[in-house]
């Protein structure tokens, strides 16, 4: 599998030298196969996971305008049971978002117990996007990446397992799908003046990029470049990775789950045996 992994804070990150296209040799229909077994599996895990009530899930989905963060979401929590799974969109802050500090309104939707948060956009957005437009001094926003570390280092000892994706695309498919939203009648409501915009700040989103995944990366919080110019593949990776990382915990919370089954039916075999005994009597 192309994808790159990093979980140690500090280490070097260079986007250009990552690739933004499949690797040779795999093919459309190969990968969709995998994805659909992948589906199935982590229908499975995330089962598991609700039951155990253990560990709890985190997706944060970042990547420029049409990098796919949506089309992700569709397909990847698609094969989820929706009952465990809570999607969540990150835009420009309202004024009581502004009001706080810049975790709380993420917070706020960290996953329950068990069950899954995805974000789309999520905290990184105020070292990106703000660090960008200079929306705050720099002192703050250089702050943030501690802050960001020490926040997920918190749900992680909770017991959540934190995943973070950088769909990565080029700057021609972005043009391509770009001009594409707006040759077509039905997608031409999603355009936006501002992903053109953005766009002309290719390079500083790049180096904002670059040091947000370099300042954060964990082993509780690992970030993964996901190739994106191919939305097969991009969707066969982050299934990939979401799937690797909760087969992790299958052994565990299947023993758990089994702990669980034995005591609900000694309790279960205790109360008829009482019911019988009075019956006796
Ligand atoms: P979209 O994802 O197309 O719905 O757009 C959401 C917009 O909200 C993007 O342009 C983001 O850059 C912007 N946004 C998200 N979080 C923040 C933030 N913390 N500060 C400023 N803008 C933000
Ligand atoms: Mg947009």
């Amino acid at each position: 599998m192309a994808r790159t992994v990093f979980s140690e804070r500090g280490e070097t990150v260079r986007l250009d030298s990552i690739s933004t296209g499949p690797p040779k040799g795999i093919t459309k229909g190969k990968a969709r196969q995998r994805f659909a077994a992948l589906g199935a599996e982590m229908f499975e895990l995330q089962d598991a996971m609700f039951g155990a009530k253990v560990n709890s899930a985190m997706v944060v989905l970042q990547g420029r305008d049409s990098a796919g963060k949506d089309g992700t979401i569709k397909h990847v929590v698609g094969c989820l049971n929706p009952r465990g799974v809570n999607v969540v969109s990150f835009g420009v802050p309202t004024l009581e978002e502004r009001q706080h500090d810049f975790l709380w309104r993420v917070h706020r939707h960290a996953p329950r117990i068990g069950e899954f948060s995805i974000f789309n956009r999520s905290h990184y957005e105020d070292v990106l996007v703000v660090r960008v437009h200079g929306l705050v001094p720099r002192k703050l926003w250089k702050e943030r990446y501690d802050h960001i570390a020490d926040f997920e280092e918190l749900l992680a000892e909770h017991g959540t397992i934190v995943l973070k994706y950088f769909l990565h695309i080029s700057r021609k498919e972005q043009k391509e799908r770009l001009l594409e939203r707006e040759r077509t009648p039905q997608t031409a409501w999603k355009l936006n003046v501002n992903d053109w915009k953005e766009r002309d700040r290719w390079d500083e989103y790049t180096e904002a990029y670059e040091d947000a995944i370099s300042k954060t990366a964990a082993r509780h919080a690992p970030w993964t470049v996901v190739p994106a110019d191919k939305k097969w593949y991009r969707n066969l990776v982050v299934a990939e990775s979401i799937a690797e990382a909760l087969r992790e915990h299958r052994k565990g919370w299947k023993s758990t789950l089994e702990e669980m089954g034995r005591k609900r039916r000694a309790e279960l075999a205790a109360y008829r045996a009482e019911r019988a005994a009075k019956k006796k009597g």
